[in-house]
């Protein structure tokens, strides 16, 4: 009960990319590069276990960015012709690539780090991918002309990739949609639609990711233009309490969603988010438990995973080390109160 787990990622080493960016730039290239993913992948398992971390991650250490890591292996993308964009309905700017046809996986994307962290971990392994409307939301499209079709198509792509991770053993594989906090309608019109695709025939189990977005600027200040009560979960958590995806993961911490929201995901898993990505201050234990203690009102202990917020990929790298820290402890206090130690 109350097994930790992150939302994905971790920040990367210096010596593997730029550090604190959201989009960085590698550090090597060609087999440096690739070791330095390697060697960089095997540190994120550790920093997790060491920590206390229950169900761990990659760290998402091989892949630039939580959407392009995985456009990157997919043929009928153009990444040389960039377009400058609004994305998440124009919050920020992104340089993203185009659409130019028929969209077919290169190959396996993933396979080599989940190979890496399934053979170099004991523990449960959950697996992060972009979700279907946050990528058409993170890409231009000159191919399709219809923005469902198009995500239709990433979806049975993301089945795909899904398919072959679970067969190498991956525990728990996770669609990240922060655009399904941006889009509410669609979400139900075909959002939820488009994750069933993608997670059709797995045995694992699968997740869905859903946060106010990662502590950058531009959602710090969108943050602060959403009122004193954030309710964008209450319009998409009814139908995602009827979907066949198992488990939510949500932010939870500092935010100003209401706490008896989490009441409308009856019978799913909740990855509840307790450590605050946008804060540079490290949470102490005493405060995650408090956060914990607070879901619990809602939703069972045997089924609430304490998470963070969101990825910490452009935090400093110390800082979210610490975080993971303070997020084992802050369990292990509420474990206690409960008597399962
Ligand atoms: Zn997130």
């Amino acid at each position: 009960m109350l097994e930790t787990t992150i939302a994905g990622s971790l920040p990367k080493p210096a010596w593997l990319a730029e550090t604190n960016k959201l989009w960085p730039q590698w550090r090597q290239e060609g087999e440096a590069l690739v070791e330095a993913k390697r060697d960089a992948t095997l540190l994120a398992l550790k920093e997790q276990e060491d920590a206390g971390i229950d169900i761990v991650t990659d760290g998402e250490q091989a892949r630039q960015h939580f959407v392009h890591g995985f456009l990157e292996r997919i043929d009928g993308i153009d990444f040389g012709r960039r377009v400058r964009m609004g994305i998440r309905n124009n919050r920020y700017e992104a340089e993203v690539p185009t659409v130019t046809g028929a969209l077919k996986r290169k190959g396996p994307v993933h396979a080599f780090e989940a190979k890496l962290a399934r053979a170099h971990t004991t523990r449960r392994l959950k697996f992060t991918l972009p979700g279907p409307m946050t990528i058409v939301d993170t890409i231009t499209d000159a191919h399709y002309g219809d923005k469902v079709t198009m995500a239709m198509a990433f979806a049975r792509l993301l089945n795909e990739e899904a398919r072959e991770l679970a067969a190498i053993g991956v525990d728990v594989i996770q669609f990240d949609e922060p655009a399904f906090n941006v889009y509410m309608d669609e979400v139900k019109t075909w959002g939820i639609e488009a994750l069933h695709v993608a997670a059709d025939g797995l045995k694992c189990k699968t997740a869905v990711h859903i946060c106010y977005g990662y502590g950058i600027k531009a959602n710090i200040e969108w943050k602060k233009s959403l009122g004193a009560e954030w309710r964008q979960y209450e319009e998409i958590f009814p139908a995602l309490a009827a979907s066949r995806i198992d488990q939510v993961s949500l932010e939870c911490a500092n935010s100003r969603v209401p706490i008896e929201l989490l009441s409308l995901l009856k019978g799913k898993d909740v990855l509840v988010g307790a450590i605050d990505v946008a804060s540079d201050k490290v949470e102490t234990p005493e405060q995650v438990a408090a956060t914990i203690r607070s879901a619990m009102k809602y939703v069972p202990p045997e089924r609430l995973y304490p998470c963070t917020n969101c990825g910490m990929a452009p935090l400093d790298r110390r800082l979210a080390i610490a975080k993971l820290w303070a997020l084992a402890a802050g369990a292990a206090i509420v474990r206690t109160e409960l008597g399962l130690v």
